[in-house]
C-alpha cells in the first residue's frame, strides 16, 4: 500500500466472524455510532455477539476495494451486492424510527425475515434480509431470490412494518407469485459453468449471495423445470452439488 490513508492502519474495526475468518467478503461497511464495522452483510442479527476487533489495515491489505470508503463519515453505511460491485453509500437515517409511510410506492426497502433453524442448526443465520419494492400501505413485493427463507419466491407479496430505524420486518404472506425457488450448494467448483448454463437454458435465473457456495435459482412458470431438475438430480448423484426445492410451485408432467 503506497497510498497514505486518512485513518491509521491500526485503527480499531469491528468485524463479524466471517470477515475475521476470511470465509466471506466484506459487503457492508458501517460507521454506526462512529466506530468502523466491516461485515459480510448477510443479515445476521446477532452480529455483535460474534464480533471481533482487528486493526482495519489487516482487512484493507486483504481487500483493497474497501480503500475508497476510508472517507465514509460517522453514521453512514456503504453496501455492495458482490465483492466486485460498486459501493452504495447511505447517510444516517433522519429519525430514530422510519414510519412505513415515509417510503414511497415503488421504492425499495430491505425486509428482515426471521429464520428457524432445523435440528442440524441450519440455516446458520437468525435472519435474512431481502430487497422488496413497496406496492402500497404495508404491502411489498420480494425483489431478491431468497437464499434461506422457506416457501418464498421472487415476486411474492408480503406485509411488513418498520421496526427500528430503516429496518422493515416481515409480518405475513400475501399473494404468492407463480415463481419457484431452488437452492444449490456447490460441492465441486468446476461444476459452475455447466450449472449456470443449465439454469439459463431452462429459462430460469439465479443469484449469487454472500454465502460463496450457494446459488439461488428463480424458476418462472414457463421454464423447462423438468429439464433443470433432471440436470440437478444427475449432478447431485455425481456429488457435484446438492440442491433443495425451497419453494416448489411447478407441476411436473407425469411420465
Ligand atoms: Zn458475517
Amino acid at each position: 500500500m503506497t497510498q497514505p490513508s486518512p485513518i491509521p492502519w491500526h485503527q480499531k474495526a469491528y468485524v463479524c466472524v466471517h470477515i475475521f475468518e476470511d470465509t466471506r467478503p466484506v459487503l457492508l461497511v458501517s460507521r454506526n455510532g462512529g466506530a468502523w464495522s466491516l461485515l459480510c452483510g448477510h443479515g445476521h442479527d446477532d452480529i455483535m455477539l460474534g464480533a471481533k476487533v482487528v486493526g482495519i489495515g489487516h482487512i484493507l491489505d486483504r481487500d483493497p476495494t474497501i480503500l475508497p470508503l476510508l472517507d465514509l463519515p460517522a453514521g453512514w453505511e456503504a453496501e455492495r451486492e458482490t465483492p466486485t460491485g460498486d459501493w452504495v453509500r447511505r447517510p444516517p437515517p433522519e429519525s430514530e424510527s422510519l414510519p412505513p409511510e415515509a417510503v414511497a410506492v415503488n421504492e425499495s426497502v430491505k425486509i428482515r425475515f426471521t429464520l428457524e433453524k432445523d435440528e442440524d442448526g441450519y440455516p446458520p443465520f437468525t435472519s435474512e434480509r431481502l430487497w422488496a419494492r413497496k406496492l402500497g400501505e404495508d404491502l411489498y413485493e420480494i425483489d431478491n431470490i431468497p437464499f434461506f427463507v422457506r416457501d418464498l419466491s421472487l415476486g411474492d407479496r408480503v406485509s411488513a412494518e418498520a421496526a427500528e430505524a430503516g429496518v422493515f420486518v416481515f409480518r405475513g404472506m400475501g399473494e404468492r407469485s407463480s415463481n419457484s425457488t431452488i437452492r444449490v450448494f456447490v460441492i465441486r467448483e468446476e461444476v459452475r459453468p455447466t450449472l449456470f448454463g443449465e439454469i439459463e437454458k431452462s429459462g430460469a435465473e439465479y443469484e449469487l449471495g454472500a454465502v460463496p457456495d450457494m446459488v439461488a435459482i428463480n424458476i418462472p412458470v414457463n421454464s423447462d423445470v423438468a429439464g433443470l431438475l433432471r440436470y440437478l438430480d444427475q449432478a447431485s448423484r455425481e456429488k457435484s452439488l446438492e440442491y433443495e426445492e425451497a419453494a416448489p410451485r411447478y407441476a411436473l408432467p407425469v411420465n
